[in-house]
């Protein structure tokens, strides 16, 4: 590349690394930050420092879980590390067949279809399912990965105020009533931890006669008694037509899966293109997944546990004067306005041991930084009030209560 170069491309690189040089020059950079070593569910040992876990996405505390980790061990002794390609081909292996009815029997479902990654799983199934002359209509605090797949479909894209109900009916109102119709929302957001409002989408969506999609990477293992997800949370088993999942959060693995009824599944499995023309997960992190939907359902504590702990953050946070937003589950944000405050916190946790990371702005509007804090279900009791201690005190030491 020629360094003297000055057009859009560089001057949009210049920006950012400038930015995240100033962060790093002022010791405010704290992303990307390697772990050295898991200990326990709840503790990570980061550069030399054992450090209290407050932003893992293993929600039931799976990563490292004996059971798991020798079905991966046992899969590669059977298969070797890597598929002969993709699924369509040469690339499908039994493990990955019993994968998908495991994740269709959890998901009370009559079928599912893996893909390697969630991310990929919903660009190539909201573009294979919807094109041209459809519409998809989706909630605005949507993950980036569903933002992605509406904009890559080429249907009318039309988005909605986050969770506002009227304002989804107000979209679907207006459109054709022989148009092909796709509703998408996240069962919890990301970045908030809300959950969607199911029982008055589903109504919705059937008084206008639209599909309807629900991301489930934060929900599996976190909502509903038996954790397995937002149906079974409102008791509302069979109203989804496509459940998306992640496997890298709770089940501690990488790829991704959407089910459903056995016609739809198979339309996926013959026309996206993630699955025709991207290599098959590999055999370790099928077997892994596989085991870990089977250890959730044997371990019924961990969802438990989890509950009780995200009770215990959620109102500690209150009672000590934070905004936790309108959070019911184990994301839980620490609101604090400006990047700076946001960032001064995480700061001041981190030195004393407390490993949570901010979010600001563009990944949330500006006004909204905030720490983003996530519980699960290892942390002891006294972990979280500890935790809870040292982010009352960092946000007194930086002046939020003033
Ligand atoms: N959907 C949501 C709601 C997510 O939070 C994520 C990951 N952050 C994804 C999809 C993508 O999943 P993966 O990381 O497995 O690619």
């Amino acid at each position: 590349m020629d360094t003297t170069m000055d057009d859009g491309i560089i001057r949009r690189i210049r920006a950012l690394n400038q930015r995240v040089e100033q962060l790093q020059k002022e010791g405010l950079y704290f992303y990307n930050q390697p772990i050295t070593e898991l200990r326990g569910g709840s503790k990570v040992l980061v550069n030399g420092r054992e450090m209290g876990m407050y932003a893992s996405y293993s929600y039931l505390g799976l990563v490292g879980h004996p059971r798991i980790n020798q079905a991966a061990k046992a899969a590669i002794d059977r298969y070797g590390t890597g598929t002969h390609g993709v699924r369509t081909l040469a690339g499908s292996l039994t493990i990955h067949c019993e994968l998908e009815e495991t994740i269709a029997e959890f998901k009370r479902a009559e079928s599912a279809i893996t893909y390697s990654s969630g991310y990929v799983t919903n660009l190539t199934v909201v573009s294979t399912l919807v094109g041209r002359d459809d519409y998809v209509i989706s909630d605005k605090l949507n993950h980036a990965s569903i933002v992605d797949g509406c904009l890559m479909s080429g249907a009318k894209f039309l988005r909605f105020r986050h969770n506002d109900m009227q304002a989804l009916e107000d979209r679907l109102m207006h459109i054709p009533a022989e148009a092909g119709k796709l509703v998408i929302a996240d069962a919890v957001f990301s970045m908030d931890g809300d959950m969607i409002n199911l029982p008055k989408m589903v109504e919705i969506c059937r008084k206008y006669r639209a599909w309807l999609m629900i991301d489930e990477a934060h929900s599996v293992g976190v909502l509903g008694k038996t954790g397995r997800g937002i149906e079974e949370h409102f008791g509302m088993e069979g109203s989804i037509d496509l459940k998306m999942g992640t496997l890298s959060k709770t089940i501690p693995s990488v790829g991704g899966y959407v089910a459903g009824n056995k016609s739809l599944i198979n339309y996926l499995r013959h026309a996206s293109r993630a699955y025709i023309f991207s290599a098959a997960l590999p055999p370790a992190q099928a077997a892994a997944s596989n085991e870990a939907f089977k250890v959730i359902l044997d371990e019924p504590w961990r969802v438990e546990n989890l509950k009780t702990n995200t009770q215990q953050f959620i109102t500690g946070l209150k009672a000590r004067g934070f905004d936790t937003m309108l959070t019911e589950t184990a994301i839980v944000p620490v609101l604090c306005g400006s990047d700076e405050i946001a960032f001064a916190l995480t700061r001041y946790s981190q030195e004393r041991g407390i490993f949570v990371l901010p979010v600001v702005s563009p990944a949330v509007p500006v006004g909204l930084a905030r720490l983003r804090a996530t519980i699960t279900a290892t942390h002891e009791a006294n972990e979280i009030e500890g935790a809870m201690n040292i982010i009352e005190q960092a946000a007194k030491a930086v002046g939020m209560f003033n």
